[in-house]
This record gives C-alpha cells, structure tokens and sequence, in this order.
C-alpha cells in the first residue's frame, strides 16, 4: 500500500491551488452577494484544462486519471465551491457520461467543445416531482419516427442558463416504467427550449441553478444517448461518479474552513494569549484535522476504485456521506473559532458553512447515499 502522491498528482494539485488562490478568490465574495457566475473564471479553468480532466486527449480533455480530478476539485472548492460544481457537473456528468455511453458522432459533435470549455454542460434529472425518486420521470420524449419530441419541467439544474448542452433525461414509454426512460442531448438553441427562473439559493450562489422549460422540443433520434431504454441507467451510472467529485468538493469546503480557523486562532487573542493556546480550541482544531483526513481517505479510495476499474458505487457514497457531513460539522466549528467574526463576510468560513449543506442534498441526498449503501451490504 502506497499513500503518497506521484509527481504528476501533485503538480496537478499545485496548479489548481494556485488557480484557486489567484484566480477564484478574488471576488469571491462579490459573486457570492450578487449571485454571479464566475464567467471569466470558467473561461480560464477551460483553457487550463480543468473542464474535461478525464477526457481522452483525442476528444480535447486532459487524459487524466479519477485521482487528479479529486485533487483539483478539493483545491478549488477551498476557495470556491460555486466555481468547483460548474467544474465537477461538466466532467463528471457531462462529459464522462458522454464519453463513456455517447456514440462517436456525439462525441466528436459535442465532447469535443465540452471538454476544452467551449461550450459548458448541464445535467437535467430532476423535476418539481422527481427528485430522490427519479424514477417519476413526467418529462416525455415521444418518438416521432426521425425525432422524439420534449415536453416537460427539469427543476434545479446546475449550469441552467449558462450552459450550450444539455443532457436531459425522459420517459419514453411509460408502460415500461424505469426501462421505458431515455438520455438526450438537448441544445439550448432549439426551438421550444426556455431557460426559467433562476433560484436564490442559501449557499454556492455563484453557480446558475434554473428551472427549465421543453415545450415540443424536436430532437433529433442520433441525440438519443445509448440504446433506447438505457437512460435510467445512464443517469444512475454517471451520478455513482459524479459523487465522488461532489464528495472531493465536500472535503474542499472542510479544509478550506480548517485552513482559515487555524490561521485565525493562531493570530487572535483573548485573556492574554492566542486563543490556539486554549485546549477548547486546539481540540476543536485536533477534531476537525482528523475527520478531514478520513474523508480525505473515503475520497482517494473512492478516485482509486474508480482508476482501477472496481466497483465504485458504494465507496462512491460513502465518500459523499461523510465528506458532506465532515464539511457541515467542520464549516459550523471554523465559524465558532472565528467567534464574531465568523458571522460576517469578510473572512469567507459563513459562506463555507452555506455552501457546506448542498453537499449533502445534491447528487442523491444522504438518506440516499445510505440506501446505496444499505443495498450494497445485504446484497447476496
Ligand atoms: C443547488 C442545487 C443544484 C442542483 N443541481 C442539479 C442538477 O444539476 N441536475 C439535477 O438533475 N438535479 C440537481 N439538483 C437536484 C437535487 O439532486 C435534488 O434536490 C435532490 O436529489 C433531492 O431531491 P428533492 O429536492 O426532490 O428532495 P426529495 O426527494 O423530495 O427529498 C426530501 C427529503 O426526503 C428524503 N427522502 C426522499 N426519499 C427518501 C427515502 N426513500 N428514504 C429516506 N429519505 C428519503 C430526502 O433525503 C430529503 O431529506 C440540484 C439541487 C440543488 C438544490
């Protein structure tokens, strides 16, 4: 067993620190106030390479490996975790689930700008009736002979307006229940497609989460992602990955807040002394380190079984489970430390504690997570 990082690893660590402390964190608070996209930002992550990590280098992407993404995305969601979702929606979602199930025709039409940051992806599953039970799929695709035709509501969605594609999931054949549902790729340009309302959001309010609208949108049938019927699966398969990149952004969020809460105790002072000379603060400092390093653990093994070609679906969320609950609790202790100063803007760890609680909603909830858990143990 070998715990060490190659060099590889760590210049690819270093670069998206460096990218988080120079280019993400300037404004960060201005973005998180006015709920603006990081536009600029994302053009610069995809000229870097950060948009379509593990992508073939034949398609544009980086070529590189489930443990380089994690290490990025932990980097990133230190600083920024409104930018690190953007990040992990377009290579997890989008672009793995397009490289893995998509044809080449779609690869080379689609991936191609997905991966370099030309176009930016979104992922649609959800709906106003349809969230943990993604199985009451109420968007229809109604095969028309040469084109499905897309009526429906997706809530939620990250990328919403900013995104040029769209991978939308939708029932096809009702009758067949989970079976009958299908995966397309959807362009914002179509006719019939309308971006709605953006939402307010408590935390990582830099990113773009709308409400979308199809209304008899035409898809053409080569959009259709995999053999029909596959599209259940499509979105269960790439979310099982997607985790681990929300889970390597959890981990992000929580060591971004250690990081702040230690440099804090040890240059503030009360009753005569810093107040890391206080055991009740080094404690607190002690626990936080430690759960950090187990979720870091969950995390790297989960990256790991992805790179060897295990199963990751249980690691997956057992990554996601615990690195979201150890940035809740870390983000909450950061902000007591900082005492009344972790209430105010200025010194970032109360939007950590914001941004910390989607981690534990978004790409299956934790009562979710526990469910692929649970079911993974009692399997035969
Ligand atoms: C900021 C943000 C960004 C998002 N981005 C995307 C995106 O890009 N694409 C996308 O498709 N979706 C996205 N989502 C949607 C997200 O994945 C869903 O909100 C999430 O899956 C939960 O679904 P729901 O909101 O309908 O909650 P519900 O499913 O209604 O759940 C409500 C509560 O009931 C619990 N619950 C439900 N079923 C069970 C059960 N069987 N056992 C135990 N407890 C259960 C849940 O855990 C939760 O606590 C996003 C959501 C947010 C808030």
């Amino acid at each position: 067993m070998d715990f060490s990082l190659s060099e590889e690893h760590l210049m690819i660590r270093d670069a998206a620190r460096d990218f988080a402390n120079n280019e993400l964190k300037p404004g960060v608070i201005e973005r998180d106030i006015k709920q603006e996209f990081p536009t600029e930002q994302v053009k610069k992550m995809g000229e870097l390479g950060f948009l379509g990590m593990m992508v073939d280098p034949k398609y544009g992407g980086g070529g590189m490996d489930t443990v380089s993404y994690v290490l990025a995305m932990e980097e990133l969601s230190k600083i920024d975790a409104s930018s690190s979702v953007i990040v992990s929606v377009n290579n997890s979602l989008v672009c793995w689930g397009l490289e893995t199930y998509g044809s080449e025709e779609q690869k080379q039409k689609y991936l191609t700008k997905l991966a370099t940051g030309e176009s930016i992806g979104a992922f649609c599953l959800s709906e106003p009736e349809a969230g943990s039970d993604a199985t009451s799929q109420r968007t229809t695709a109604i095969d028309k002979g040469d084109h499905y035709l897309l009526n429906g509501t997706k809530n939620w969605i990250t990328n919403g307006g900013s995104a040029d594609y769209y991978l939308v999931i939708a029932q096809t054949d009702k009758e067949k229940g989970h079976k009958g549902i299908n995966a397309f790729i959807v362009e914002k340009s179509w006719d019939g497609f309308e971006v709605g309302p953006k939402e307010d959001k408590l935390g990582i309010r830099g990113s773009d989460t709308h409400t979308l609208n199809f209304n008899d949108v035409k898809v053409p049938k080569e959009n259709r992602i995999g053999e029909d019927g596959f599209g259940f699966k499509f979105a269960m398969k790439t979310l099982s990955g997607g985790r681990i990149g929300i889970a390597a952004q959890a981990l992000g969020i929580a060591a971004g807040a250690y990081d702040l809460a230690r440099d804090y105790s040890k240059i503030r002072k009360a009753f005569g002394t810093e107040i890391c000379n206080h055991q009740a603060i080094a404690f607190k400092l002690a626990d936080m380190h430690t759960e950090i390093e187990a979720a870091r653990h969950l995390v790297m093994k989960a990256a790991w079984d992805k790179d060897q070609g295990n199963n990751y679906d249980m690691s997956g969320a057992m990554a996601k489970l615990y690195a979201s609950k150890v940035a809740m609790d870390v983000t909450v202790e950061a902000v007591q430390v900082h005492g009344g100063n972790g209430y105010v803007k200025e010194y970032h760890v109360e939007r950590l504690m914001r941004d910390a609680k989607i981690t534990q909603i978004y790409e299956g909830t934790s009562e979710i997570q526990k469910i692929v858990i649970s079911r993974g143990l009692l399997r035969d």
